[in-house]
């Protein structure tokens, strides 16, 4: 794309503290997906630029401003991020909207949520705890120490930056390591953007590291380099399979966040209105772009034509817009190759016999014209085996099927390669339950869909990760246990003498 480089943000890395550009000197453009124009440049990093921030990060664990500040002063820092997070909030959204094209209502929620993220573990800063072990032999004192694992490596996708950086950069900051993140090439401003306020904070230089560039080479330098003690990876399941595999040569440990193909049931008994705000909210609110998307639709049979009734009226309304408006409902997808494949996806369907009941197609209204727009789309008729009901879209389309009782759909619910997460609607609360339990997913809610919190642990079953971030335990994947084992009586008996 040609673009007048003059009026474009120039963004640099953040590397040890300093604002740099790429060793290289190259740079690439991010584009708007709103207006399909390139609107900044990031640093194109490379090899020796995350060879850079790894030495950074390994200076500072050893520097003892960082390696001996007593937590709770972690805790104050954290805590400072908040506030300027708080104070910076609409700032964030507004290029996170520009960057990745979502909602300005969904990324200006994500932005007001992050000082939570700060300040929740902010208060576990100083409350990681090792144990004391009762051995047999009472003359040995055993203890164990959680230490930081050193450099964590924080891939992040593009549907949003922020606060999936977030899902694991506020424990790793707590736990007291040092970061190195690598946001997506298509969404790194934001990221760019928190950095000035992880510097403003004052935290020591080195702490938080961020490296622009593309996924094989700067991804792929990190993942693959010898200093990183961690990656934390939040993307697709096959460039997990690519970073798990990658990351082995060092026996680097790997957490996954993964993508989804997630269910949403409804039972006869439940509140149809609820379910279909629940529907729409799972599937159309961020077009379809997150790893929660509730892309399945199971409907019990009983209400099957009322509930699809209901569901297209409401989704006939949903307003398509720019997504900096907060009156928008639902924005364009965020990259060329996303559209793409949601409109592949959508012909597999059509070619493997199910029937299109709504959208299908780009909107006509030439006001969408230059953005990546797709109507949101409901398919039903449709077999369990076509690929629009086992592969993940990342797109406002959703695979509606019908059922007729409890086990049959928990069978169908659980029949994917991945297990984030589902949704339960029943007012029956002892079928809610059984149900929740027998599904194989990190995630299940009943009577509500997308909701989430630091306090609560998130991650995959199955192809959708492994590894839980968030909540108390969340700590223990940026921690190391060290035993020690501590002689107290007076001698030490000769090791040849049997007794
Ligand atoms: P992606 O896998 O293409 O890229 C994610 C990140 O990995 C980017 O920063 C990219 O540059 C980097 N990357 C790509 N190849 C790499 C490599 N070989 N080595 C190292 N890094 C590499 O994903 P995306 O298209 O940006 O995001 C969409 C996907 O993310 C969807 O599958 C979605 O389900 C998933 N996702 C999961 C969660 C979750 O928490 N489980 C949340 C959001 C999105």
């Amino acid at each position: 794309m040609s673009s007048d480089l003059a009026q474009l943000t120039s963004y640099k890395m953040f590397i040890g503290g300093e604002w740099v550009d790429a060793a290289s000197g190259r740079s690439f453009e991010s584009l708007s997906p709103f207006t399909g124009q390139a609107w900044a440049t990031m640093p194109d990093g490379e090899e020796g630029d995350v060879d850079r921030a790894v030495e950074a990060a390994q200076a500072v664990l050893d520097n003892p401003d960082w390696k001996r500040m007593p937590p709770i002063q972690r805790g104050r820092l954290l805590r400072r991020l908040g506030e300027l997070l708080r104070e910076h909030a609409e700032h964030l959204a507004q290029v996170e909207t520009r960057d990745n094209g979502k909602l300005i209502r969904e990324m200006l929620g994500q932005a007001k949520a992050l000082p939570n993220y700060y300040e929740y573990f902010a208060g576990l800063a100083d409350k990681i705890l090792g144990e004391t072990i009762p051995l047999e032999n009472t003359a040995i004192f055993n203890y164990t120490l959680r230490e930081p694992i050193g450099v964590v490596a924080i891939i992040t996708p593009w549907n949003s930056p922020l606060l999936l950086l977030s899902f694991s950069l506020a424990a790793a900051l707590a736990a007291g390591n040092a970061i190195i993140a690598k946001p997506s090439e298509y969404a790194s401003a934001s990221t760019l953007e928190f950095a000035k306020l992880v510097e403003q904070a004052g935290f020591p230089k080195g702490v938080f590291n961020v490296v622009t560039g593309f996924g094989k080479t700067t991804g792929g330098a990190l993942v693959g380099h010898p200093g990183v003690s961690k990656v934390v990876f939040t993307g697709g399941a096959d460039t997990g399979r690519i970073i798990a595999r990658v990351a082995s040569a060092n026996i680097t440990p790997v957490l996954l966040e993964l993508g989804g193909k997630s269910p949403n049931i409804v039972f006869a008994d439940a509140s149809i209105p609820d379910a279909v705000n629940g529907c729409i909210a799972g599937i159309f609110a961020a077009s379809g772009q997150t790893c929660l998307a509730g892309s399945r639709l199971f409907l019990d049979e009983d209400i099957y034509g009322e509930f699809l009734e209901r569901l297209v009226a409401r989704v006939k309304t949903i307003r398509l817009g720019d997504p900096s408006l907060m009156e928008s409902e639902m924005g364009p997808m965020a990259t060329t190759d996303q559209l793409r494949k949601v409109e592949d996806l959508v012909a597999s369907a059509l070619n493997e016999g199910a029937t299109l009941l709504y959208g299908g197609k780009r909107p006509d209204d030439p006001s969408l014209g230059q953005g990546w727009f797709f109507l949101p789309t409901i398919f039903t008729d449709m077999g369990s085996d076509m690929r629009l009901a086992q592969e993940e879209v990342f797109g406002p389309v959703l695979a509606v099927m019908k059922f007729r009782d409890e086990n049959e759909v928990i069978a169908r619910a659980n029949e994917t390669r991945y297990g984030l997460a589902a949704g339960i609607w029943t007012n029956d609360v002892k079928r809610a339950h059984r149900v929740a339990r027998e599904l194989k997913a990190g995630t299940v809610w009943i009577n509500t869909y997308r909701a989430l919190t630091y306090a609560s642990p998130f991650g995959g079953y199955k192809q959708s990760g492994y590894g839980r971030e968030l909540g108390v335990d969340a700590i223990k994947e940026f921690t190391q246990v060290k035993s020690v084992w501590v002689n107290l009586s007076d001698t030490v008996p000769d090791p040849f003498v049997i007794r």
